[in-house]
């Protein structure tokens, strides 16, 4: 088994999780990993960081698929007894311009960026090793969603006490809501997007509770993080920053120094936490 730190990367053949990779190889001490769902583009995004000098690591993972999950899950055990940094940025995003009806498209979006973030925690938060560090990379939009929630589920959002299990429920009950035509009457904005979002920040904040409660001495850092408005596929060639920049706040949660004792359990952006 090795004893090499490790850090893995979710949907990164591109966009941010591209620019995350190649941050970490440059700063990271360790291996790291580039994974992507769909093989031919992993390793074609392995070749051009090549390309520049540096040396990720290439490993299937499609967070949709729970067997892709366990595979991943299964290699890190065995190769490293566990890892070091995990940055769940793989995320999905209809164009505003899609006609797709908006039922489907919440259900769509919540399994890729809730759900299946969610099984990539419950599968390898448990290999995280001490001094471990954690990047759920959400979006201001889970803000501005939670802003046009209603104050019954604001308040649900906010709670100090909810549990994973009350999360999945509501993150459930928006999609069946939608398919009802009642989210808003039921309190919900009008953004499946961002209700994926609020649901990935406000599971950041659940299992960093859960961290302190049951692995305290272990000094994991766990947190939740808006990379900015970034010029990638999912956001358009007009947006402020390059993937690059994009990449600063998630590299540095994930290089948070063995001595730091926070941020944890936070939303950030631009390195800066913000109230939620
Ligand atoms: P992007 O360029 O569209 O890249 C998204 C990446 O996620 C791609 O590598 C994509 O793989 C991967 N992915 C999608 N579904 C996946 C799945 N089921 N399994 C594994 N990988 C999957 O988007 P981006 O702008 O870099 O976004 C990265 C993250 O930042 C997302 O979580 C997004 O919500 C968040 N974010 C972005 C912005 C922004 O302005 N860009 C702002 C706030 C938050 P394929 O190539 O196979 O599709």
């Amino acid at each position: 088994m090795s004893n090499v730190p490790v850090a893995v990367v979710t949907g990164s053949n591109k966009g941010i999780g591209f620019a995350i990779v190649r941050a970490l190889c440059k700063q990271f001490p360790g291996d790291v990993y580039l994974t992507a769902r769909d093989t031919g583009r992993g390793q074609e995004a392995v070749a051009k960081l090549q390309e520049e000098g540096l040396h990720p690591l290439f490993h299937q993972l499609d967070i949709d698929d729970l067997q892709s999950i366990r595979v991943l899950r299964d290699f890190l055990k065995e190769k490293y007894g566990g890892l070091n940094v995990l940055i769940n940025n793989a995320g999905i995003a209809f164009k505003v311009r899609d006609t797709t009806p908006f039922a489907i498209q919440a259900e769509v979006t919540l399994k890729t960026n809730f759900f299946g973030t969610r099984n990539v925690c419950t599968e390898l938060l448990p290999l995280v090793k001490p001094y471990g560090r954690v990047v759920n990379v959400s979006s201001m939009a889970s803000s501005s969603a939670l802003g046009g929630c209603s104050q019954e589920l604001q308040q649900k959002f906010r709670s100090d006490i909810i549990t994973e299990d009350e999360l999945v429920e509501l993150m459930t009950k928006f999609v069946e809501d939608t398919k009802k035509s009642v989210h808003e009457k039921e309190g919900w904005p009008n953004t499946a997007y961002g209700v994926s979002k609020i649901g990935v920040t406000v599971l950041s904040r659940i299992q960093a509770r859960m961290l302190n409660e049951k692995r305290k001495g272990d000094h994991i850092l766990l947190n939740a993080c808006c990379p900015g408005w970034v010029r990638t596929d999912m956001a358009g060639p007009k947006a402020t920053k390059s993937p690059d920049e994009g990449a600063e706040t998630p590299v540095y949660l994930a290089l948070l120094p063995s001595d730091a004792d926070g941020p944890h359990g936070q939303f950030l952006s631009n390195k800066t936490v913000r109230t939620w």
